[in-house]
């Protein structure tokens, strides 16, 4: 985690300093060395949130993105407490997804969260294999509209299938492919992958939204968005 409590204050991990972990309130201590992000540990590094995954940069970017305020936030559901990454000012859970994850865990997350939740996952571990390209079919259908704009058939603006993409995915993460909520994935560049279709499958469809935009619908710090782009969530592969 990247927050503890230390007298009574929500505080970030600094050199040699203990805290109170927020969910179990036992001792945290501070690990401040040079290749991981900052962050605050367990005692053997034993977590107490069974969902904990490791610290990254790209976690951090984002989590600091929606502010101190509305990162690592208690959920409380039937008696359970869990961390959620990030918790929008409009009660959103957005659970940061860097490494691969075993189905029964996203079913859990989902259950626990609820229908107002997504997911970000980190995709920069498989751009190589995902690749994002227009159908032939809407290549066809830009065509029609650009030379006949009277025409009945593509006269109409509908720009929504201009941003409508296919992908193809090669090694897909198969876990993710029942999952529940909406799926964005992070390439480490200004847009997010929203897929539409296929999760977790060799192929599929999407959406690319901008970041800027995500961040407004959601109510993140714009002045943070540099941060969430140039692929700096690669620091820490
Ligand atoms: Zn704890």
């Amino acid at each position: 985690m990247l927050f503890a409590t230390v007298k009574g204050e929500k505080v970030e991990a600094k050199p040699k300093t203990t805290g109170l972990c927020p969910l179990c309130e036992r001792t945290v201590f501070s690990k401040c060395g040079e290749i991981n992000v900052w962050h605050w540990a367990h005692h053997k590094d034993e977590s107490c949130d069974s969902w904990y995954e490791p610290e990254t940069q790209w976690h951090k970017n984002w989590k600091f993105a929606f502010g101190k305020d509305n990162c690592e936030i208690i959920i409380h559901k039937d008696g359970i407490r869990h961390i959620a990454d990030i918790f929008t000012k409009g009660n959103v859970v957005i659970e940061l997804q860097n490494s691969p994850i075993q189905r029964p865990t996203i079913r859990k997350r989902e259950d626990f969260y609820g229908e107002r939740m997504i997911w970000i996952i980190n995709g920069s571990h498989f751009k190589k294999n995902f690749s994002v390209f227009k159908s032939g079919l809407e290549e066809d259908e830009e065509y029609y509209r650009l030379h006949n704009p009277l025409s009945s058939h593509y006269g109409k603006i509908d720009n929504s299938w201009k941003d409508e993409f296919n992908f193809s995915w090669s090694w897909c993460r198969k876990s993710w492919r029942d999952v529940q909520r909406d799926v964005f994935i992070d390439f480490g560049d200004e847009h997010l992958f929203w897929v539409k279709e296929g999760i977790g499958t060799s192929q599929g469809k999407g959406k690319k939204i901008t970041k800027e935009k995500f961040m407004i619908k959601y109510g993140g710090d714009l002045n943070l968005l540099p941060t969430l782009i140039n692929n700096s969530n690669e620091m820490s592969e």
